[in-house]
């Protein structure tokens, strides 16, 4: 893959191609090892606010650059993190990056967006991840607004009282919540309503299907109402064409994300999407 140049990084290794090389035991060392030895990576994708067409966030997406076997997609090798609790680990690792490169950006006098991390289910505990969360703002100094996590409606809904209050204390924080994956993981309204949440982002399976299938709009439109009258700002994620960007946009939705506006890119070409910050809001380093 390497001959193809530059961007490559989007390409994975084929699910064939690691399950052959590597069995579940070498690949939790492989992981392990992947950790120590900095083979992990963050690209970002960015956000665009659909009405004006600014920059409006990114969301950092994690890579693992195999050194045979290429790039190996999250997909595969977070589950297995999960399992042996790596991931926790991991996902440390993941808010320090993007909150320490975030704020590098803002001292360098770049304007920047909000900036998305994921959480798996294994940190999302209380303590752990008040803490986590804390200990990433304050050793970076970004300002919590700028952080967004996003947590996948399943995760939250298989025990929302516990996901509540864990979310008011990270609210308490300062940050931006988001609920990842909307659609997909069976909400109720009522445990909806309780939720202290910022940002919900459409799943790209419904993003998929506009503007040709009529369930899919009616589904997608329904959830944008539904997000605006509690609240929250919509994201739509998925986004690949002209026509899924524009029905998007005559519905009202806010924020768009997907390979129509960009793939998720590197920490350098990410940085040259970012304007100077305006003088008159410059900030005291
Ligand atoms: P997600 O959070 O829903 O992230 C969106 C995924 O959709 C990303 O895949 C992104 O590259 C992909 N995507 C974006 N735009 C388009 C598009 O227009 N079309 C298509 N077909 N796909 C698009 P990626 O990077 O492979 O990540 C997959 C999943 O892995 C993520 O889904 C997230 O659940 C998980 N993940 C990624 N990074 C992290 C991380 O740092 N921590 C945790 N816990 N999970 C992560
Ligand atoms: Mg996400
Ligand atoms: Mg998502
Ligand atoms: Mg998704």
């Amino acid at each position: 893959a390497k001959e193809l140049g530059k961007n490559t990084y989007q390409f994975y290794a084929s699910e064939m191609n690691v399950a052959h090389h590597v069995s579940h035991l070498s690949l939790e060392n492989a992981l392990r090892f992947a950790l120590e030895r900095k083979q992990l990576q963050l690209v970002y994708q960015p956000q665009y606010d659909l009405l004006t067409g600014q920059l409006a966030g990114m969301e950092c997406l994690i890579r693992w650059c195999h050194p045979e076997l290429g790039l190996i997609s999250p997909a595969q090798f977070i589950p297995i993190a999960e399992e042996n609790g790596l991931i926790v680990a991991m996902g440390d690792w993941v808010l320090n990056e993007a909150c320490h490169t975030a704020q590098q950006w803002r001292l360098a006098g770049l304007e920047v967006p909000r900036i998305a991390v994921n959480l798996s289910v294994r940190q999302f505990k209380p303590l752990l991840l008040v803490n986590q969360i804390k200990l990433a703002l304050s050793s970076s100094g970004l300002p919590a607004h700028l952080l967004e996590l996003e947590v996948t409606e399943s995760v939250i809904m298989k025990r929302v009282n516990e996901a509540v209050e864990i979310l008011r204390e990270l609210k308490l924080l300062g940050v931006q919540l988001a609920i990842d994956d909307f659609g997909t993981g069976y909400s109720s309204l009522s445990q909806l309503k309780v939720l202290p949440l910022d940002v919900l982002k459409i799943d790209r399976s419904f993003i998929e299907g506009i503007p040709a299938n009529q369930d899919d709009v009616v589904i997608a439109e329904t959830i944008m109402i539904l997000a605006r009258k509690m609240g929250m700002s919509v994201v739509a994620e998925g986004v690949e064409t002209a026509k899924q960007m524009q029905l998007l946009q005559k519905m009202g939705c806010d924020v768009g994300q997907g390979y129509f506006f960009s793939r998720p890119i590197p920490a350098l070409e990410m940085q040259a999407l970012l304007k100077p910050i305006q003088s008159n809001k410059l900030i005291a380093v």
